[in-house]
């Protein structure tokens, strides 16, 4: 079994303490073993706000892109032994491990060439210069780098992809980081740290690693440090409530639990080129990382007389995935990540069931194709559906965190499809699929203010879309309300969580040759 270790002042240390133990989720194997007891967290954040920090902000944006580039190449060397961490340590099937793993990859590559683009500049100008006199006072509006340490903290189900995207934007930002990915699934991120650290890319102190739990560390946040958290909505509230968040107005970025939608509006109709890319999206959402996906459809809204065509094309789809250890030929879907996923999963599917009636699937015990007789946290593929959408109050407030989703009936109006998705309190994405250009606007200004992204698939692009479920390093990543209230990527709108905005008045000539920014 491997010892996980955490890498803090620059240098790896093992924890005390009775350890955590991780798990193959497909045979119950105990595979690895983590613990941060008594690693010191305030001395750990000290070092990279001291050490770290200082050698970021000494460098330009192209030079911190560039070393995202490198770390980008040196992961992809080790890819396949990645792949394989994932498929052992989370249960991925190797389309699932791709995802997470070439996710990550990519976007270190995008904030790469965000950083080229940024140049040799070390501020970032926001918006057009002010004049406050007739003659050379001006104010210049910047955003410089947060002297702190940018604080991750990762949910179990993208332990590569999760871990450097955030990763890769306070980099480039200039901050350095301490990653803590959730310690059931954190193999993967321990490896791909322990690569780009033997490696040397990054200067001292620039980054540092938690294998195991938070501890105290969120006790010792400063005024510029700064948590991004992915996980829970309850882990989220208890986080926000901590001194350092209240009182100390430390920042903090929330990706919690989301109810994505999925729309079929008019001129979607069965048989249409939309409604095969509806059910396409919806059935490789329920089933990709066995619907552990932050963004996977969880509520599906069709016109009330399409359902009964809807409920057959989705859990025939459904009724072919082979559920199952992933490395084994034939495998579709491999099992949730953990025990208490499990647990969660199948709790979900009888709470939901309470209120809408089960098409396919069902929260009874399955045996994993390949996976030794009775273990394994297989679950299976579940489709519900509910006779009224907004009766069913459940279906907009319990997130089950794997491949289960619902259909909602709609009366076919805009105003009541946008109506029933905002009842999800917001959502990271939903995806609209109709050729009805004068519904669309209607849909978009109902639904748009409750999503982080919105889909919008037409018939002309139908062929381009990509599936709702990715999330691309150049579109915003967060959502409203019960997702959170978050937002992360973007390109470079993802650098503003990560630098600080100050107003600087002065005399224009100066200050533009100081700043390096232009004094028009
Ligand atoms: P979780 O139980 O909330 O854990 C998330 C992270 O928080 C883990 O790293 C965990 O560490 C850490 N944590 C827990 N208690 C803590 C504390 N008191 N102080 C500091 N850190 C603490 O969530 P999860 O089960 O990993 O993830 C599932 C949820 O994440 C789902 O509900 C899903 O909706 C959400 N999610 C959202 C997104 C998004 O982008 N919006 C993406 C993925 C997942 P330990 O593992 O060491 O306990």
């Amino acid at each position: 079994m491997i010892r996980l270790q955490s890498f803090v002042n620059d240098a790896w240390v093992d924890g005390t303490g009775e350890p955590a133990v991780l798990v193959n989720p497909s045979t119950e194997a105990p595979v690895a073993e983590a613990t941060t007891g008594g690693i010191d967290m305030a001395a750990a954040l000290a070092h990279s706000r001291d050490v770290g920090g200082p050698a970021l902000r000494a460098m330009t944006f192209a030079e911190r892109g560039a070393m995202l580039g490198t770390m980008a190449a040196k992961l992809h060397e080790y890819r396949e032994e990645l792949l394989d961490i994932s498929r052992v340590n989370n249960g991925a099937t190797r389309g699932d491990a791709k995802f997470d793993v070439d996710g990550a990859t990519g976007t270190l590559e995008a904030y790469k060439r965000v950083g080229e683009k940024l140049g040799d500049k070390q501020v970032l100008v926001d918006g057009d210069i002010t004049r406050l006199s007739r003659a050379r006072f001006v104010a210049h509006h910047v955003r410089m780098p947060r002297p702190g340490v940018a604080i991750h903290i990762n949910a179990f189900n993208f332990p590569a992809w999760g871990t450097f995207e955030k990763v890769a934007v306070s980099i480039l930002a200039g901050m350095p980081v301490l990653s803590k990915p959730a310690t059931a699934t954190s193999w993967l991120a321990w490896r791909m740290s322990q690569i780009i650290i033997e490696a040397g890319i990054l200067p001292a102190g620039a980054y540092s690693f938690l294998a195991g739990s938070a501890g105290d560390l969120l006790s010792h946040v400063g005024p510029h440090d700064t948590l991004a958290f992915t996980g829970s909505a309850s882990t989220a509230g208890l986080l926000r409530g901590m001194d350092g968040f209240t009182k100390g107005s430390t920042a903090i970025n929330v990706e919690a639990d989301s109810l994505n939608a999925a729309v079929l509006g008019p001129k979607a109709e069965p048989g249409s080129d939309l409604w095969y890319l509806a059910v396409r999206n919806i059935v490789k959402d329920m089933t990709q990382k066995t619907g552990q996906k932050c963004t996977a459809v969880r509520r599906i809204l069709a016109p009330v007389e399409w359902m009964d065509d809807l409920s057959e094309a989705i859990s025939e789809e459904l009724g072919r995935v082979v559920v199952g250890e992933p490395g084994t030929n034939g495998v579709d879907m491999g099992p949730v990540a953990t025990a208490s996923q499990l647990r969660d999963g199948r709790a979900g599917i009888e709470a939901l069931a309470e209120q809408t009636s089960l098409v396919c699937g069902g929260s009874d015990p399955i045996q994993g194709t390949g996976a030794p007789e009775g273990k394994g946290y297989f679950i299976r593929p579940t489709l519900l559906r509910a006779a009224d959408a907004r009766s069913a109050d459940k279906v907009h407030r319990h997130e089950v965190f794997g491949p289960c989703a619902t259909l909602l009936p709609y009366d076919g109006s805009a105003d009541d499809a946008a109506g029933v998705v905002a009842l999800g309190g917001g959502s990271l994405v939903s995806s609209v699929y109709t050729d009805d250009r004068k519904w669309l606007g209607e849909f978009l200004m109902g639904a748009a203010p409750w999503n982080g992204r919105v889909l919008a698939a037409t018939a002309k692009v139908a062929d381009e879309t990509l599936p709702p479920g990715m999330v691309l390093p150049n579109c915003l990543h967060g959502g409203p309300g019960r997702a959170g209230g978050g937002e992360e990527l973007g390109g470079l709108r993802g650098l503003e969580f990560y630098t600080h905005r100050v107003a600087i008045q002065g005399d224009r000539g100066i200050l533009s040759k100081i700043l390096g920014i232009p004094s028009e």
